[in-house]
């Protein structure tokens, strides 16, 4: 298997790390519970703990449930029992009250979101538009772009639930942790930004950038397929008063070895199955530390040493 990143990569990664992350810095890792925690998940927090712990940030752990037509109280469950027994706990403590953060514990907070973003002067609209009436693009992105339709219409606000964001031309650049210097333009990858669709459901990109700013995140690390999204969330962001962006490094994401992603579907095992087989939470983390290029061998790393991946004396915070 070719590693995800090389001993080279590492040591690259790792000198960024202690050049560009902020003095006080909180990241989070933020499931979605529309599935069992697998693998990709693994790598996830690995990445996100491991960096925590080697280079003194917190962690909050954020249940993201903004979509109640697809969530599930089970999934929440089992998502949090995997992490209990894979010994990752969240700093939560110090931002939360009730500690555990579940987006639809706060409708209200979203609503008032989205008032104030209309008050500062957005252009937040309805759109009545599906799916169907968005344009493929065919360029590599692969993504569908909203051209705009109900913007030009004269759509009322009680026709629909769905409320969009115009966003404007701007090209954005930042500079991600492990890519280097991006650019991007919002308008062009995915038009006006969905934040509420018609089912009255928070869109993910909404609810994902008002928890981060709300909740102080101020270093995002995921996975890259969500690499393209950041400039759109950067907008939004300042769009809802963020004076600074949030540093970002997209690793690596585990696929098969024809690219493809991990999913339920294709048989890959959830950690929960890993477990029943018999392996243990260091030999699942370690191994996800391999997947994800953290180490050239998978030898099991128990939680409270993940810090040592990076090969780095851990700050205390
Ligand atoms: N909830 C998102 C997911 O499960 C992750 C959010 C993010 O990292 O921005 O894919």
């Amino acid at each position: 298997m070719t590693p995800a990143l090389t001993q080279a990569d590492r040591a690259a990664l790792r000198a960024r790390l202690l050049r560009d992350l902020p003095p006080a810095w909180r990241t989070r890792f933020a499931p979605a519970p529309t599935g069992h925690l697998h693998l990709g998940h693994a790598v996830n927090a690995v990445y996100v703990w491991s960096i925590a712990r080697a280079f003194g940030g917190s962690v909050i752990v954020r249940i993201e449930d903004h979509d109640g037509r697809r969530s599930r109280a089970a999934y929440d469950a089992s998502i949090r029992a995997d992490l209990a027994w894979l010994g990752l706990e969240g700093d939560n403590a110090a931002v939360a009250h009730p500690v555990v953060l579940r987006q639809s514990d706060t409708p209200d907070l979203y609503t008032a979101d989205l008032e104030r973003l209309a008050a500062a002067g957005a252009h937040v609209y309805p759109c009545r538009c599906s799916r169907r009436d968005m344009t493929a693009h065919t360029d590599h992105h692969r993504e569908l772009c909203y051209p705009g339709t109900c913007r030009r219409a004269a759509v009322l606000p009680e026709d629909t639930a769905a409320r969009r964001l115009q966003l404007g031309d701007d090209v954005i650049t930042f500079t991600d942790l492990r890519h280097g210097v991006q650019t991007q333009q919002p308008s062009a990858q995915c038009g006006d930004l969905l934040l509420k669709d018609r089912f009255s459901q928070w869109t993910y990109q909404f609810a994902v950038v008002a928890d981060d700013l709300r909740q102080g995140v101020n270093v995002i690390i995921r996975g890259d397929d969500l690499l393209d999204s950041t400039g759109r969330q950067f907008m939004l962001g300042e769009a809802l008063g963020r004076r600074l962006p949030p540093q970002v490094l997209h690793h690596p994401l585990i696929t098969h070895p024809d690219g493809t992603k991990l999913s339920k579907s294709r048989g890959d095992r959830g950690l929960a199955e890993l477990r029943a087989a018999g392996w243990d939470a260091a030999r699942v983390l370690g191994y996800a530390a391999w997947l994800g290029g953290l180490q050239d061998q998978p030898q099991p790393v128990p939680a409270d040493s993940l810090g040592h991946l990076w090969n780095h004396p851990v700050i205390s915070r």
